[in-house]
């Protein structure tokens, strides 16, 4: 029972997580998870852009059983052949030449941000300096939070996090030209940055970055770990900007549930490791690399990306509609593909997430005041219809407030 749990997880668990949205899974389908008490929510959030391609696809979970009779983890001592085979396919499908396998995307990052180091420092260049964005998220770990740009996760930290790290404001090309300088190794971005509240990077910033790193002998890194896997329309958000990273991330959806990450970078920056710089004990185990193997497998093989773009464009006009109908209540739709926040005005926004929730549609509210979407790539028209619905329904009650 619910009430069981939360006395569990209150007296056990620690407390990172505040309360609880009060509810308990047990199972899903599709876009839709199943409470113990037997109500059945459609999940709009995706586990936060994980469940890509929805829960227990039947090929996935199939794949997933078939390697846990065979074998779940060896080490990174011995060949791995799910490990290869699925290097091959992110090289295959993106600009990457080389592939390493972490846990998580804190974990990718962290081992983008060493790539870029130690590939200027194997060729005798003292640099190190990392710059990336206001606003950004790039996870947990140490360095990450000092790659973070957002006071509040690091302030705690602050004495012992790494040095080097700095924050410039997104989208000015001003900003970024008086942070560089010869000590600079990486530019670290998001094309959208997702926590935030789903704010898309400019065009023509993106690609003038890439220019200004090129010239300045500068790499680019791409934290694609909420972007990825189709969520934006392609199969990475770079792809649709035009633009190729020195170092790009994965995670969340690459293992559509089972934790993995990737650090994905060119081959004359991937030579910056050799045997010993880094490692891992579980990256790109057997069984974390059979699932990255099944989700890719069903996003190409499903058309899941160009699925992303087509029923993101609609549901983005009719939230549009709604906009034009509520336009003292939401204030803006932001997003590409599937990875879509809507502005709520300040007093209202969490009211609005409450109905929602209430409704038995998940999402969740960045920053108390955008509700984000990152649904299954597979959503049909018609689910779509009812997260539309929902909302109208409690903008309307919201608005007679
Ligand atoms: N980078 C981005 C852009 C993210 O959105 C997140 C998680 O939300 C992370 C990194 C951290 O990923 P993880 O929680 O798997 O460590």
């Amino acid at each position: 029972m619910l009430s069981d749990v939360i006395s569990l997880d209150k007296q056990y668990y620690m407390n990172t997580f505040g309360d609880r949205l009060p509810v308990c899974f047990t199972h899903g389908e599709g876009m839709k998870l199943y409470s113990d008490s037997g109500d059945v929510y459609y999940d709009f959030l995706g586990g936060i852009a994980v469940n890509a391609i929805g829960h227990c696809h039947p090929k996935f979970t199939n794949a997933l059983k078939a390697q846990i009779d065979r074998l779940v983890h060896t080490s990174s001592l011995y060949y791995i052949e799910n490990q290869a085979r699925l290097a091959k396919e992110l090289v295959s499908a993106t600009c990457a030449d080389k592939v390493f396998f972490a846990n998580s995307g804190a974990e990718a990052n962290e081992g983008a941000i060493k790539l870029a180091k130690i590939y200027f420092h194997k060729k005798g260049m003292d640099k190190s300096e990392i710059i990336s964005l206001d606003h950004s998220f790039h996870g947990r770990t140490l360095a990450t939070v000092a790659a973070t740009g957002q006071e509040h996760y690091q302030a705690p930290y602050r004495s012992i996090l790494p040095k080097g790290f700095r924050q410039i404001q997104p989208n000015s090309f001003e900003a970024v030209e008086r942070a560089i300088s010869d000590k600079t190794a990486a530019i670290m971005i998001e094309l959208i940055q997702g926590e935030a509240g789903v704010y898309p990077m400019d065009l023509e910033y993106a690609h003038k970055l890439r220019r200004l790193c090129d010239e300045r002998d500068i790499l680019l890194i791409i934290d694609e770990v909420q972007t990825g896997m189709g969520r934006c329309g392609a199969l990475y958000a770079h792809q649709l900007y035009g633009i190729e990273p020195d170092i790009f991330t994965s995670a969340k959806a690459l293992g559509g549930g089972v934790p993995i990450g990737a650090v994905c970078a060119k081959e004359k920056v991937a030579a910056g490791f050799e045997p010993g710089d880094h490692g891992t004990t579980f990256g790109g185990n057997p069984l974390a690399t059979a699932a990255g193997l099944a989700v890719l497998d069903i996003i190409k093989s499903e058309g899941l990306a160009e699925n992303a773009a087509r029923m993101g464009n609609a549901l983005k006009a009719r939230l549009l509609g709604l906009k034009e109908k509520y336009p003292d209540m939401m204030t803006d739709v932001r997003g590409m593909g599937l990875l879509i926040g809507i502005e709520i005005v300040p007093d209202k926004a969490k009211a609005v997430f409450d109905g929602l929730f209430e409704r038995k549609m998940l999402t969740s509210l960045c920053k108390g005041l955008t509700i984000r979407i990152a649904p299954a790539l597979n959503i049909t028209e018609q689910e779509t219809e009812l997260f539309v619905n929902a909302l109208g329904d409690v903008l309307k009650g919201a608005a007679d407030l």
